[in-house]
């Protein structure tokens, strides 16, 4: 159930309607909009009366929400997120590069790529420090030494660091050096990581799960924000099917259903997504072309001896004429 507040109802029109609804027993969330703030009440066993609702000061109308996720949805908030990271934001008008190796594998790599994805355009570093890998014989990641190098990328080329964060253990030190922590594919129903992810003043980096659908995916979504933590950015980066001509399946047309149904910002990984070089370009132009938000590209500076995901990293020519094409089409685009 949604409370719509009028446009010009006053703090305590607002405050009071929120006491009235904990008096029932129920959680009350405001949620502050363009034009006006709506309240969200979570937490309800079966529908609530909407009539008491309608009568008190300042509310317009009660909608009743009709989707399983609630905060995350269009019907709860109309206007488009903006995600602020530094002086980048993430989300509608804006379309956001971040660029960077699969793994940190030394200082001099990843100053060298955090140089060169910096001159092409990105707009923010990745790079994983723990590399959650399907064989425990794969290279893990440097884990705190490779943050610390993230945190030397960050001031040396200005650019804000993109990470992942593989568990609720390591949370409070992903937290302490990324700007963005990433919670992968492998994670994405981790519950109680979504729940951490909540309390975290660090913007989320939420990928889609590799074959969650987009229900699944946007609930995942619902724990971060009804944890309190409303900056999540979507990531979409292939699921499985029964192809076997790319690493995963990108599902491009899950940026117009996040869009129609959610007010967060949708990006595309097409380095996960295809798993080779040859795909990645021509998909982020796609990706482009549908509407996301931005894209997250693996960049090595020598894919050949990458110690992970080397076979879909972008040469850094091939990245900086992937970010021209990025701009031209955008030209193309914007009405
Ligand atoms: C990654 O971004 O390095 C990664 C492992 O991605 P995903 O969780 O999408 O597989
Ligand atoms: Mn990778």
């Amino acid at each position: 159930m949604l409370v719509v507040m009028d446009q010009n109802a006053s703090q305590e029109e607002i405050s009071s309607v929120v006491r009235a609804i904990e008096a029932q027993g129920l959680v009350a969330r405001p949620i502050p909009g363009g034009q006006r703030v709506a309240i969200g009440i979570l937490h309800n066993q079966g529908p609530v009366d909407p009539l008491w609702l309608r009568e008190l000061p300042g509310v317009k109308e009660v909608i009743r929400v009709t989707k399983p996720y609630k905060l995350v949805s269009r019907e709860c908030k109309p206007a488009d997120t903006l995600v602020h990271v530094g002086d980048v934001s993430i989300g509608n008008g804006h379309h956001t590069i971040i660029a960077g190796p699969c793994a940190v594998e030394s200082e001099s790599q990843a100053l060298a790529i955090g140089r060169l994805v910096k001159e092409a355009g990105a707009h923010l570093f990745r790079g994983g420090a723990f590399k959650p890998r399907t064989s425990p014989y794969s290279f893990q990641g440097l884990g705190e030494e490779g943050l610390k190098i993230l945190a030397q990328v960050r001031d040396e080329t200005g650019l804000p660091v993109v990470t992942e964060d593989p568990d609720h253990e390591a949370f409070d030190l992903v937290e302490a050096y990324a700007d963005v922590v990433q919670i992968g594919a492998r994670n994405m129903q981790s519950f109680s990581l979504l729940r951490r992810a909540g309390q975290s003043h660090r913007p989320i980096l939420l990928k889609r799960g590799m074959s969650a659908t987009i229900e699944e995916w946007l609930m995942a979504a619902e724990y971060i924000l009804e944890g309190g933590n409303p900056n999540i950015v979507l990531c979409e980066r292939g699921i499985r099917t029964f192809a076997d001509h790319s690493r995963n399946t990108l599902d491009l047309s899950a940026v117009l259903v996040v869009q129609k149904e959610s007010h967060l910002p949708i990006i595309i990984d097409p380095s996960h997504a295809a798993g080779r070089r040859s795909q990645v370009i021509p998909m982020s132009r796609a990706a482009v072309a549908v509407g996301a938000h931005g894209l997250i590209v693996e960049v090595h500076n020598v894919p050949e001896k990458a110690l992970s995901d080397g076979g879909q990293s972008l040469y850094p020519e091939q990245f900086e004429d992937l970010c021209q094409q990025v701009q031209v089409l955008r030209r193309q685009l914007t009405p």
